[in-house]
């Protein structure tokens, strides 16, 4: 049983004003496994205050880029040299596959923070423009004390994609994680500690929705960065916009994943399943929707089943599982809930469907695969966050294109097929803000976000740094040069 008594402020570990208590229970064996204090207003005030002092007064966004590069450097070798501590820590707390903690959660995230400490070699920070009435020198500057709140299926790493980029900016943050994942945050203050972050440069309160409101709605926030759900996104964008915060929201997702007639089942259904089932179904970026032509249909379900069937459940920590528990009972309710309503509005379960009988305890959900969905249906158009996927026929590719589409998300998508430029051009087609053709994946390089109710703004990338920077413009007299600013 591991116990916290103490909140992250201004670089020390302090007391909460409060005396609620968080307990983390394991998904899988139902047990208390920590118990952590439930963060309350007055400790979000005291967070925002010290995030306020080391930006206002502090030497944090007066160092060079490459000096806060540095700090995000050693951050992700500490990460990286203690990659299963983590990830046993992760998995612990919210039941991801060992195997998906390792790379997923830890090692992608140290991969984050490294893409950004790289970024500032080369990210122009100044430059001088020749402009039309005369130079200017453009700037851009940090955007000031950013909140960063983040969910609790891939904490880790979405606290990453928002404090690589708020450092690197020369921001300063207050990190509010899911009440479901405070374990994790308090190993990153205790990293940042050991890697001497200046104080108050990054503050941690564990706390659930009402404090996380109270933390958007500070007067001393300047940035809010969310990822979570679309619910939450649309409350958080109306209580940042009546403030005119700047604000980044990663929210749900429902992604489609189009099999052209073309396409080579042995490398698409391991990638699309691989997706549809990462971290027990609780993936923003999930491929939830397989799109399969009817002239293969039969042939291709009989190769989804096959490999859904295969998927090994079991303990988190067991490095052979590939499907764990969901993360909470009310999750697995939830879950329930929509192959129950998938089943009534005519689907049918061509795999899994229940509760695996292996196991006796935990919050656990076969792996199920939905056949014959309707593109209408409920399960073809909510989130469901769980080891359900849904197979849909088509009978043209551009009818796949417009199934794709009808949806109210846009983050992620997929399409299978032997001709590339094929591919590609059904990228184009379909309103999401990733996609990838012949496999499943996330590149950091490029900007991370989502078109409709997938979200606001972009996170990895140059573009996710941008975010967290505002942009200055100083007019200069005609002839001007600015010692070590390139001139674009
Ligand atoms: P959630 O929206 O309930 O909570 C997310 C975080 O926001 C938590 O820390 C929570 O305490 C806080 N929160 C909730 N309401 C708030 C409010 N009104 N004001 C301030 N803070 C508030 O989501 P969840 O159930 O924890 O996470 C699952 C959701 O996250 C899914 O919808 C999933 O798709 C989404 N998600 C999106 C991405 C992405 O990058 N697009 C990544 C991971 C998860």
């Amino acid at each position: 049983m591991e116990t916290r008594e103490h909140i992250y402020v201004g670089g020390e570990f302090i007391p909460s004003t409060g005396n609620g208590t968080i307990e983390v229970i394991s998904p899988h064996t139902e047990e208390v496994i920590a118990r952590v204090p439930d963060g309350t207003n007055a400790d979000i005030d005291k967070a925002v205050a010290a995030a306020r002092e080391a930006f206002d007064n502090g030497p944090w966004p007066q160092l060079t880029p490459a000096e806060r590069a540095g700090y995000l450097t050693r951050l992700a070798e500490l990460i990286t040299g203690e990659m299963d501590d983590w990830a046993r820590t992760i998995s612990s707390e919210m039941g991801s596959p060992f195997s998906f903690s390792q790379m997923g959660q830890v090692y992608a995230s140290a991969m984050v923070l490294n893409y950004y400490a790289g970024l500032a070699e080369t990210y122009h920070f100044e430059e001088l423009r020749t402009g039309i009435m005369g130079p200017a020198l453009v700037r851009r500057e940090p955007v000031g004390v950013a909140a960063a709140i983040v969910p609790w299926n891939v904490p880790l790493f979405t606290t990453v994609l928002k404090l690589g980029p708020a450092l690197l900016a020369g921001c300063t943050v207050v990190l509010k994680p899911s009440p479901e994942t405070p374990l994790d945050a308090y190993k990153l203050a205790e990293a940042c500690e050991t890697i001497g972050l200046p104080k108050g440069v990054l503050n941690i309160v564990v706390a659930g929705r009402d404090v996380g409101a109270h933390l958007v709605s500070h007067p001393g926030i300047d940035k809010v960065g969310f990822t979570g759900s679309t619910a939450a996104g649309k409350l958080i964008a109306a209580a940042a916009g009546a403030q005119l915060k700047r604000v980044t929201l990663e929210l749900g997702g429902k992604s489609a994943s189009i099999f052209l007639p073309d396409a080579d089942l042995a490398l698409a259904v391991p990638q699309a399943l691989g997706s549809g089932f990462m971290n027990n179904g609780q993936a923003c970026v999930a491929q939830t929707r397989i799109l399969v032509s009817r002239d293969r249909y039969s042939e291709t379900v009989d190769a989804l089943s096959e490999w859904t069937a295969a998927q090994v459940v079991g303990d988190p920590l067991d490095p052979a599982t590939q499907i764990g528990p969901l993360v909470a009972s009310r999750q697995r309710d939830r879950v329930e809930g929509y192959i129950a309503i998938a089943q009534k509005e005519g689907g049918k379960i061509a795999v899994g469907g229940g509760r695996p009988a292996s196991q006796s305890k935990g919050w656990y959900v076969e792996p199920t695969l939905v056949i014959d969905v309707d593109p209408n249906s409920t399960i073809a158009q909510e989130e469901v966050f769980g080891p359900v996927v849904s197979v849909l026929a088509y009978d043209t590719p551009e009818e796949a294109i417009r199934i794709a589409n009808n949806s109210n998300f846009g983050l992620s998508g997929s399409v299978f097929t032997a001709d590339v430029a094929a591919g590609i051009d059904v990228a184009r087609k379909v309103r999401t803000g990733t996609y990838t053709v012949n496999a499943f994946a996330l590149e950091f390089a490029a900007p991370f976000g989502g078109f409709k109710q997938s979200g606001v703004g972009r996170e990895l990338g140059p573009e996710g740094l941008a975010a967290y920077l505002e942009s200055k413009s100083i007019s200069l007299p005609a002839g001007t040069e600015v010692p070590g600013v390139p001139t674009v």
